[in-house]
């Protein structure tokens, strides 16, 4: 027997089952179909069927009813969540957000009622069959997004679904069809209807599906982009330096580095050939093999938690934010303070998109230092430690890295920090502090914050190497307590 298309976890096909063995008809539905007919593994598996949400209630132990209303429940099958969907139509949108309501319809309504014909598919895994009423396997063939239906209606009755066609041509790297296009053209000062919420979801999967530049291009060349993040939009156009930057204005750089994040997204380590068409022209990492820059790269790709990757992904898009507005010609083009401006910039962004505390405070320092990062060399050791033993030093790295190879690509700091960050890794842990509070307090010194101050400078000391034992370290306190002043000055 050939290979199904799909084959769905046992307790998705008992659901199925139990939904038809009932008399009503029952498909998967949706992304886990054109996943499988694009040959990506699926995310979920969704079900849509012709029995309503009370008898979808009634068949089985545990539901939740998520938006009863409109068709939509939860079937609870051990640890797995299934949506379970009744077959529907929707009434008049409202607000170009939502209908005022749905009516329960037949499989060849529902399909009409999607966005796209890839995504309108279905599926019955007890025959293999596909069952498609709008002709997305042919758009799947033809490697095309397009509206069902009339795509400026479409469009008009829920205005997300601008978004979503660029989200997906640059999932799939399906070319939009033209009337769609169009569509999507004329309009997309629409876009400013979504909610923030909804801006911040569609504009951050797309940051982080790895093909980020595809997505952000054809969000600017729609007109989107100004219309949902003008602050971005506006680095277009805005000329910059040759000679630190070749690759051209702005916006230019900023969709190179978002090429070269979604390499290292998809897993591609090794450094963009020179000769690649979206990286400007090479020069010599001298220092690093290929294959060491690759090993580099996944290091600190692997030490990035789930938020850090989130974090960095906002902050390459928005890491020169401050550009435009701080462009100024003296002996060259420069952007003075264009650091502080974008860092601050950033967080305006991002709390507008509702993001986590913890993204906009990473995205704000990762932003502001970004410059700094070029200091690493010069830098007190103590600085240089403490900073490499941040846990949000591996991030730094990655957007310097991507900075600088999607502009002048000397790349001379990151193997440094690199080479740093190793080090200060291998490192045996912390040894017992050498020195106390309590032994502090105990030498007469009141109790409050000037013994904190002591005991940074001593273990500043440490890090420098200036001080390494509990005797040095206390004759360093009572010095800096100013208790043998006597003494301080003779040696
Ligand atoms: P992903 O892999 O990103 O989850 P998906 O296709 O599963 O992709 P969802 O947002 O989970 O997308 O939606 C599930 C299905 O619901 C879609 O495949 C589509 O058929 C339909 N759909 C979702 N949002 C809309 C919308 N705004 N307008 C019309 N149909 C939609
Ligand atoms: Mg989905």
């Amino acid at each position: 027997m050939p290979t199904p298309l799909l084959t769905p976890p046992p307790e998705c096909l008992a659901i199925l089952q139990t939904l038809r063995s009932h008399g009503h008809t029952a498909y998967l539905c949706g992304g886990c179909v054109r996943d499988a007919l694009l040959g990506r593994p699926a995310k979920d598996y969704d079900i849509a069927t012709a029995a309503t949400p009370e008898q979808v209630e009634a068949l089985f132990d545990k539901t939740i009813p998520v938006g009863k209303a409109f068709g939509v429940m939860i079937v609870v099958a051990g640890e797995s969540h299934y949506e379970v969907a009744t077959f529907r139509s929707d009434l008049a949108y409202i607000d170009g957000r939502r209908p005022e309501g749905v009516v329960f319809s037949s499989p060849e309504e529902d399909a009409a009622r999607r966005d796209f014909p890839m995504n309108a598919l279905f599926y019955d895994p007890f025959t293999d069959e596909v069952v498609d009423y709008v002709g997305g396997r042919d758009d799947i063939r033809r490697r095309l997004v397009r509206a069902v239906g009339d795509p400026a209606g479409r469009f008009r009755e829920d205005n997300l679904r601008l978004l979503r066609a660029i989200r997906f041509a640059a999932r799939t790297g399906f070319a939009i069809e033209d009337a769609t296009w169009r569509a999507v053209v004329d309009l997309s000062a629409l876009a400013a209807t979504v909610s923030p919420e909804r801006i911040a979801q569609e504009t951050e999967t797309m940051l982080l599906d790895g093909q980020s530049r595809q997505a952000f291009s054809l969000l600017h060349e729609s007109g989107l982009l100004a219309v949902i993040l003008p602050e971005v939009a506006a680095m277009a156009g805005v000329e910059q330096p040759p000679d630190f930057h070749p690759e051209g204005d702005v916006w230019e750089h900023t969709l190179i580095l978002l090429g070269l994040a979604d390499r290292a997204v998809r897993g591609d380590y090794r450094p963009a050939s020179p000769d690649q068409p979206d990286v400007p022209a090479g020069m010599d990492r001298g220092e690093f093999s290929p294959d060491d820059y690759a090993a580099a790269v996944r290091d600190c790709r692997d030490a990035l938690t789930p938020w850090q990757q989130t974090t960095l992904a906002w902050a390459g898009l928005l890491h020169d934010i401050g550009k435009p507005d701080t462009f100024s010609v003296s002996d060259r083009i420069r952007f003075n303070n264009h650091d502080l401006l974008g860092a601050e910039m950033a967080v305006t962004v991002l709390t507008r998109l509702h993001r986590s505390r913890r993204v906009v405070d990473g995205v704000y320092d990762l932003i502001r230092r970004h410059i700094h990062f070029s200091t690493l060399r010069k830098m007190r050791k103590s600085k240089l430690c403490r900073w490499l033993q941040d846990g949000s030093f591996p991030m730094h790295l990655e957007l310097h890295r991507l900075d600088c190879e999607s502009s002048h690509r000397m790349l001379a700091n990151w193997f440094f920090g690199v080479q740093a960050w190793r080090e200060e890794q291998a490192r045996p842990p912390e040894p017992e502090p050498l020195l106390r509070g309590g032994e502090l307090v105990a030498l007469g010194l009141p109790p409050g914050p000037e013994i904190g101050k002591i005991l940074a400078a001593v273990e500043d000391a440490r890090l420098e190497g200036t001080v390494s034992t509990p005797d040095e370290a206390l004759a360093l306190a009572r010095k800096l307590a100013g208790l043998d002043a006597d003494r301080s000055t003779s040696g």
